[in-house]
């Protein structure tokens, strides 16, 4: 999954993006408004961290603005302010959720999670596809019944494929979701892990879920080609 994180505060911000990155998220920082509307307009995100008070701009008006474009990812508004007003207009903006500063790390996770979970394809805390289950709470994969040992890298591939189960996913989504810009060899990477992963999950196994769409990219499920009802 991959994360916006709008914060000014550099020692606030750093918190934040390591935070989440040690945890598997992807994530790319930006400084404020304009630099947050342009990250938006590059990549896609899955979910957007966003503080009210930014020195060009602020919060409010940035979560406008997406929303005027018809950009609906979720969005996590954080604010140091704890007035009713600034929380109703949050809201009134567009954003989904707001958090007050100082937060625990812990509460910010939980509400992250609890945005990604509204996405329409996945609802609860655990994903489940055919006998391979993912827990998103408590970062733990198995198969059959059995506890996978997944790398930090290939539990947020996987968690990214089981979000979109039966659907063919290109290099290019799978970077932009995964990884982030920064890594410069991203596709090779990508099959690294990729190996690493289906090793994991499939290798003995008679049933194989993760399969590779020659010349496009990966698909994870239990159809032979595409559904194209898969979300
Ligand atoms: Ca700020």
């Amino acid at each position: 999954m991959r994360i916006l994180v709008v914060e000014d505060e550099p020692a606030i911000a750093a918190f934040i993006t390591q935070g989440l990155s040690e945890v598997g998220y992807a994530v790319d920082a930006a400084g404020d408004g304009a630099e947050a509307l342009y990250w938006v307009g590059i990549a896609e995100y899955d979910a957007i961290i966003l503080d009210v008070m930014l020195p060009d701009t602020d919060g409010l008006a940035v979560c406008g603005t997406l929303r005027a474009r018809g950009i609906a990812t979720p969005v996590l508004m954080v604010t140091a302010r704890d007035a009713i007003d600034d929380r109703v207009a949050g809201l009134d903006s567009g954003a989904d959720d707001y958090l007050v500063k100082p937060f625990a790390f812990a509460e910010l996770l939980a509400r992250l999670r609890a945005l990604l979970r509204r996405e329409p394809v996945f609802r609860g805390t655990v994903l489940q596809l055919a006998d391979l289950t993912l827990d998103t709470v408590g970062h733990t994969v198995q198969r059959d019944g059995k506890p996978l040992t997944l790398t930090s890298k290939e539990y947020s591939l996987l968690e990214f494929m089981m979000r979109h189960p039966n659907q063919t996913l290109t290099r290019t989504a799978i970077a932009e979701h995964v990884w982030n810009y920064d890594f410069d060899n991203v596709s090779n990477l990508i099959d690294v892990h990729i190996f690493g992963l289906r090793r994991k999950i499939d290798g003995a196994h008679p049933v194989k879920l993760l399969h590779t769409v020659r010349g496009v990219g990966y698909r994870l499920g239990t159809l032979e080609h595409d559904d194209p009802n898969a979300k």
